[in-house]
């Protein structure tokens, strides 16, 4: 059979199959083979024992489902527990889970390597001697608990609710800790999102009102991708096989990348940009569906908000909408693909082949960029925010193939406790300097710490590592060595990073399969839920056993945070004499503490349409039905909620604006669903605002302030950023005019596929595939430093260098270079990783700092027989280290790129050498702090930040407005 055919028949069976209702298995085998043991057999799934071949052996599992936490994805997995010994044979995809349909990544299945890695922590730790000094005791869960509740208890008593902070990297939760830090009333909560994704989420965000971009990649035409999506790029797994889908279909793949990646491999069309030219070459995409009217007028004139844009911008003109088209093309009109390509370095006429084809895609043209651009460059937000105008112009937004606002294919139910917004602002994580910033100036904390703008009692880590994952990592180990900045360090941690080596406690917490979690992510057009849990926790209780805490099942000592939150906040406040309590008590049995089987069963039987009657089909409570297959798919094809009209009954005494925009008086109804959604200003007399009038209809419209898509940012405008406040191009902190002739720029921030930041070193099986990082230099760079692969070189940013490996290629532009993420693990003792991690000499003098490598991997002896076949000992070069901050003054972003000197490594210089110098690194921040617009001198009305703009944890509106004058601290902060 042909490929075609195959395609044929696939296809075919999937329209029958999803036709019934019913999710199709994709795959050749749904037609003649079960590609996934079926879900009536999960209780008792035989196969052969591949180890006592040739002799017939069978052995009995249960199929446990579970979420892999490798990635962003939360892909269903699906545990294989032996019967008999009660351990976890394998881990392989869910086929009931909506969004990954069955199908993982390697990283998936090697969540087995991270549950019996011989090296990670199982029992609480306690720090015996300096920090960074490497001397532990092992203490119990009660002593450590009792110690950071009693420090909360104290601060929250003293009003010194700001010195608590919660730092995470990846949650992989929907807004339990949120709500836990509300509980205690402290606004805590820290994230890694400035150094990942906080520039495309500006672009989208001023756009739609929502922060985040859902492709419908499977029924596109054209897909447009500014990422490595194919290989790595964010909900990589499941886009990347509706990418796939579409392509088998007929779909055309643009991929915009310098490096010659995986997916740029796949792509009809291959662009390699200078880097940080990506918005120039889209706006010349957009000019030319501007001028020669290609663009979707309709949807233009309904849903743009031109007309704001015209009464505030051109209100010495006439407002209609053939004027605004007027201007439209002459905003545009300086994008020829001529400047494009000049600015690109591409040939224009591959820029005019990439609109070409967009111009032909109609409203299914998916597109997306998550990092990679956007992160890279200061600006970098008008690089999504250029993108989506190409949607914009299509009309291409929430369609089928086309891209939606990702709360409407996402869902986030109500919860047992809905704590209130904190009283208080934390300038330690969103300072005045940044009121436009997406998420909390993470990055930034030491530099504050050293500015005296805040200290920190308690400060928790999890999954999260800033001395490596973030930039000027130096300047995180003097903040963490700084006892008078941090107070007590606690890393919640399942193994051993950077960072936990300066850590008061280190506390072992559990991998995907040893802990709960809810999680509903935009994958494509529905909604649906999925259930993490410990998998043997749940084969126990299949097995008609009763667990309480799920240390009972984990190895060693480890727990699951959502168990540890809720005890923490019981012994903040053990008598409820705080207020705070509450929050953790059981409603079954009050004066208890509430339970994980509670606290889901409470979500699962209240807050998610449909469950309790498909659970209740099969004789099954709702928290047993997500027990047995870990997902529910509440919705398919949410279509676009913009057009859905607003009921009669919710336009009380309604009023309607001169731009359209309806306000009523009926309270808003209360929803299941609690996606964040910006939360827009009333009118004057108190009305709410409702949707949007079009013609005779009253329309939900979007979560922006106009209620349409807003090509014209009056938030922007209004906040200091007016020549930014249409899609427009801004050079980057790289562009080539501002490089010395010697300097070349240098890409830090992609992905390996089987590789994901510090949380897979203790996967060793993806450690065997990949564990080094060379930095890609083009053959005609290479030949003029007279290097060629393997030979050392010294790549020199601003604030020091390090030494690293070349790897001589064809796949990168001439004059970039580029060096991967996750590697150059390092330990300082002999505790840690040892599978893919390098035993180094930490030095100081001043603030110059020097790490050099002493010993790489090597085979050891453990549990593991694999252990002592470790082959390799390079594991790669920690570059962050070297990279001082640069945060951008609009997002908050970190703009990743460097401008680099790469030459010839020095005699001595040996690989993995680093050195800085901190002090360089205090001035670099000091500069860029200068780009900012403050709120101080840039607010429109008195606040820090507009109201509407998204915040993991909102503090309450009156906290928003700046104090007086005369309540600033000396710092300014
Ligand atoms: S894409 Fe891979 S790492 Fe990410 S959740 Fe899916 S299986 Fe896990």
């Amino acid at each position: 059979m042909s490929l075609k055919e195959l395609n044929e028949r696939v296809s075919a069976a999937r329209k029958e199959t999803e036709a019934r209702g019913e999710t199709f298995y994709p795959g050749p085998s749904r037609i003649h083979l079960a590609a996934f043991p079926p879900k009536e057999r999960w209780d008792d799934w035989v196969e052969l024992d591949s180890r006592a071949w040739p002799e017939r052996r069978e052995r009995r599992y249960m199929l446990v489902p579970t979420t892999c936490f490798n990635c962003e994805s939360a892909c269903g997995l699906l545990a294989y527990v032996d019967k008999e010994t009660l351990g976890v044979q394998k881990f392989e995809g869910n086929p009931e889970h909506p969004g990954s349909r069955g199908r993982n990544c390697a990283k998936g299945p090697a969540t087995l390597n991270q549950v019996t890695d011989p090296d990670r922590i199982l029992f609480p730790l306690k720090r015996a001697g300096g920090r960074g000094e490497g001397k532990w005791v092992q203490v119990a869960w009660d002593e450590a608990l009792e110690d950071i509740a009693a420090r909360i208890r104290k601060a929250i008593r003293e009003g010194r609710h700001n010195e608590v902070m919660y730092h995470v990297g990846r949650p992989g939760e929907d807004g339990f800790t949120e709500r836990i830090l509300a509980s205690w009333g402290v606004d805590g909560h820290n994230s890694h999102t400035n150094i990942c994704s906080s520039s495309a989420r500006a672009g989208y965000q001023f756009w739609m009102g929502l922060d985040r971009p859902s492709p419908d990649h499977a029924n596109a035409r054209v897909i447009l991708l500014i990422s490595s999506h194919l290989e790595s790029g964010h909900y990589f797994n499941p886009h990347a096989q509706r990418v796939m889908d579409a392509k088998a279909e007929g779909a055309k793949l643009i991929v915009f990348d310098t490096r010659l990646s995986h997916t740029a491999t796949h792509a009809d069309v291959w662009v390699s940009p200078q880097p940080g030219s990506e918005a120039a070459i889209l706006l010349a995409v957009a000019n030319y569906l501007i001028q020669n009217g290609l663009y979707e007028r309709e949807f233009v004139r309904r849903w743009w908000n031109w007309e704001e844009y015209m009464a505030v911008e051109h209100p010495e003109l006439e407002t209609s909408f053939e004027g605004f088209e007027e201007i439209l093309k002459n905003l545009y009109a300086e994008y020829t693909f001529d400047y494009a390509a000049r600015e690109a370095g591409v040939p224009a006429r591959q820029i005019e082949e990439v609109a070409q084809i967009v111009s032909t895609a109609g409203t299914r043209f998916s597109s997306h960029n998550w990092r990679s651009a956007a992160s890279g460059n200061s600006g970098g937000w008008q690089v999504a925010r250029t993108l989506f105008l190409l949607n914009a112009l299509l009309g291409a937004v929430a369609t089928e193939g086309g891209v939606f606002p990702n709360a409407w294919n996402k869902f986030v139910p109500k919860p047992i406790y809905t704590p209130p917004h904190p009283p208080r602002w934390n300038e330690l994580t969103w300072p005045r300097e940044y009121p436009l910033a997406m998420n909390e100036l993470s990055f930034l904390l030491p530099h504050f710490l050293k500015d005296g703008r805040g200290h920190l009692d308690v400060y928790f880590t999890r999954v999260y590592n800033p001395v490596w994952t973030n930039p000027d990592g130096f300047s995180w180990i003097e903040a963490l060595q700084d006892e008078s900045a941090i107070g007590c360090y606690v890393a919640l941690t399942p193994t051993w990073n950077e960072t936990a080596y300066f850590a008061d406690y280190v506390l072992p917490m559990g991998h995907g399969s040893e802990r709960h979690d809810i999680h509903s992510y935009e994958t494509h057009d529905s909604q649906w839920l999925g259930f993490r849990q410990p998998v043997l926790r749940a084969a126990r209780e299949r097995q008609g056993e009763q667990i309480k805490d799920t240390r009972e099942v984990n190895p060693g000592e480890v727990w699951e945070e959502n168990e540890f939150w809720l005890e923490l906040t019981w012994r903040i406040d053990p008598d409820g004499s705080l207020g705070i309590r509450k929050f953790a008590e059981s409603q079954k049995s009050p004066g208890e503490r509430l339970g994980v089987d509670e606290y889901y069963a409470y979500i699962f039987e209240n807050s998610v349409p449909g469950l309790p009657e498909r659970a209740a089909r099969e004789g099954l409570t709702p928290l047993q039905f997500m027990r047995r297959y870990g997902a529910f798919e509440i919705s398919r094809k949410t279509g676009a909620l913009y057009e859905q009209e607003v009921p009669a009954d919710e336009l009380e005494d309604f009023r309607v604006d001169r731009f359209g925009r309806v306000y009523t008086r009926t309270p808003k109804p209360a929803s299941v669903n609690v996606v964040p959604i910006p939360v827009l200003d009333g009118d004057s007399e108190g009305r709410r605002f409702v949707g949007v009038r079009d013609g005779e209809r009253i329309l939900r419209g979007f979560p922006t302030p106009s209620g349409r898509l807003e090509f014209y940012s009056k938030t922007l405008a209004d906040w200091g950023w007016h020549e930014y406040a249409v899609p427009t191009y801004i050079k980057s902190h790289v562009h080539p005019d501002k490089l010395n002739p010697d300097q070349s720029v240098l890409i830090s921030t992609f992905r390996l596929p089987v590789q994901i930041h510090t949380r897979s070193a203790n996967a060793k099986w993806l450690d065997e595939i990949a564990h080094t990082n060379p930095l890609w230099i083009h053959t005609t760079h290479a030949r003029s430093l007279r290097v060629k692969t393997g030979d050392l070189v010294r790549v020199e940013t601003e604030t020091g260098y390090f030494v690293v490996k070349a790897w001589v290629t064809e796949g990168i532009r001439p004059g970039v270079v580029a060096c991967s993420h996750h590697m150059g693990r390092w330990k300082l003792h002999e505790e840690g990783q040892r599978q893919l991690m390098a035993t180094v000499a930490l030095e100081r003098e001043g603030s110059e700092w020097s790490l050099r490598r002493e010993r790489g991997t090597s085979g050891y002896e453990s549990p593991d027989p694999d252990t002592a076949r470790i082959w390799w000992a390079d594991v790669g070069v920690h570059q962050n280290l070297t990279f001082p901050v640069h945060p951008d003054p609009v997002s908050g972003m970190h703009c990743w790129h460097q401008a680099v000197r790469v030459r010839k490594a020095e005699a001595d210089d040996r690989h993995g050498d680093i050195h800085v110098d901190t002090e360089k690194s205090r001035e670099v921040y000091r500069a860029w702090l200068q780009f900012t617009r403050p709120a101080d001198l840039h607010s429109p009305d008195g606040t820090r930040r507009p109201y509407w703009l998204l915040r993991p944890l909102k503090p309450a509106r009156e906290f928003y407005r700046l104090p007086a004058q005369e309540e600033l601290s000396p710092e300014g902060a």
